[in-house]
């Protein structure tokens, strides 16, 4: 187990710049969630990391020790891949033990560590099995267990359960958490996928461009995003756009958004808020100095199972505002309603 440490990290390919002067810390024992749109230097910084490429420059320190001059098997690293390509012909037991095989384990130690790493991926009794034999959540476990086996002192996923349909996926996660928490090895995966990195991670660091946007815990990053962009890659958000004026944003029809206490925000041109940040009513709630109060206009409500997304023209602004589907009852479906929100939820946010 150790801490990771990468500072200043550039890379190029020809004109392209993977990595754009990276600095992360990859904090000892936690599940560290790297997400981005496609293209964004995620893959890439896990290759530097594991030492597959070598930053342009910047250094990468494992455990304290710079790894400049360590090759990739020396770097005591357990690595699965979206293609995790586990030998077809060998049993799972074999698939598992390869890597300590290859290290000289003996076999005693082997069987052991092998037993042990089946249990903890909770495989018991398949070892015997050839791979095809396993369904794909299996073999995904298989897979993870051969990459813990070895006591790695970090763990590297990249996209390791984008191959997985929604159902299992969503068990997978579950799977993957316990597990990383058993064994406690620091962890840094890969994802697209916002759900899932705000659901695993202990930590989250958004990349664009190859460059490193923001880093924090889930729900630092989806409360306070810096910047409109992971304001809206993290999840759906109403944005109101206007002049920053002392008291609050101004908006192009006049109304005035009050700041929330954040210090130091007061002069950021956007205000993100959250659709289930919002309230939906028929009667003018009561003015309060907490509550942000516009009128509306109904659009259409969305049906999507439990709660139903709401359109309201506010401001020029076609907002989204979630509602549960048990109180859609009492909400028109046309016509003039009022939209609220307490002022502590609106995220000033950079442009
Ligand atoms: P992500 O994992 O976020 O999808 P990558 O790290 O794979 O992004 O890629 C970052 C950028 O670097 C992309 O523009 C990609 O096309 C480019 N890139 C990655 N690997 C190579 C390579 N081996 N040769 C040339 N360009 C590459």
């Amino acid at each position: 187990m150790a801490e990771v440490k990468v500072r200043n990290v550039s890379l190029a390919y020809g004109a392209t710049k993977a990595l754009d002067d990276v600095s992360l810390d990859f904090p000892d024992g936690e599940l560290f969630g790297l997400l981005g749109p496609s293209g964004s230097g995620k893959t890439t910084l896990l290759r530097v990391i594991a030492g597959f490429v070598y930053p342009d420059s910047g250094s990468v320190t494992i455990g304290g020790e710079p790894v400049e001059r360590v090759p990739v098997e020396k770097r005591e690293i357990g690595m699965m891949f979206q293609s995790y390509a586990l030998f077809p012909n060998m049993t799972v037991a074999d698939n598992i033990g390869f890597g300590l095989k290859v290290r000289r384990v003996a076999s005693q130690e082997l069987k052991r560590r092998v037993g042990e790493a089946l249990d903890l991926v909770q495989l018991q009794g398949l070892g015997g099995r050839k791979p095809h034999e396993l369904s794909g959540g299996q073999r995904q476990r298989v897979a993870l267990a051969r990459a813990i086996v070895t006591r790695p002192r970090v763990l590297l996923l990249d996209e390791p359960l984008s191959a997985l349909d929604k159902a299992l996926r969503v068990e997978m996660q579950v799977e993957l958490k316990r597990i990383q928490r058993e064994v406690g090895i620091t962890t840094v995966f890969v994802t697209h996928d916002q759900e899932e990195a705000l659901t695993l991670s202990d930590r989250i660091g958004i990349l664009r461009a190859g460059a490193l946007v923001q880093a924090g815990s889930p729900r630092d990053l989806y409360h306070r995003p810096s910047d409109r962009f992971t304001a809206s890659f993290l999840g759906e958000v109403n944005f109101f756009e206007g002049k920053p004026e002392r008291e609050g944003l101004r908006l192009a029809g006049g109304a005035l958004l009050p700041w929330p206490m954040v210090p130091g925000e007061h002069a950021k041109p956007i205000l993100g808020v959250r659709p289930e940040e919002m309230t939906i009513s028929v009667v003018q709630p009561e003015k309060s100095s907490d509550l942000c109060i516009l009128r509306g206009e109904m659009a259409e409500p969305v049906f999507s199972g439990p709660t139903a997304m709401c359109r309201v023209r506010v401001e020029g602004l076609l907002c989204k505002v979630l509602v549960k589907n048990s109180e859609l009852a009492a909400i028109p479906s046309s016509g003039p309603v009022w939209v609220s929100w307490r002022i502590a939820r609106s995220m000033p946010l950079a442009p």
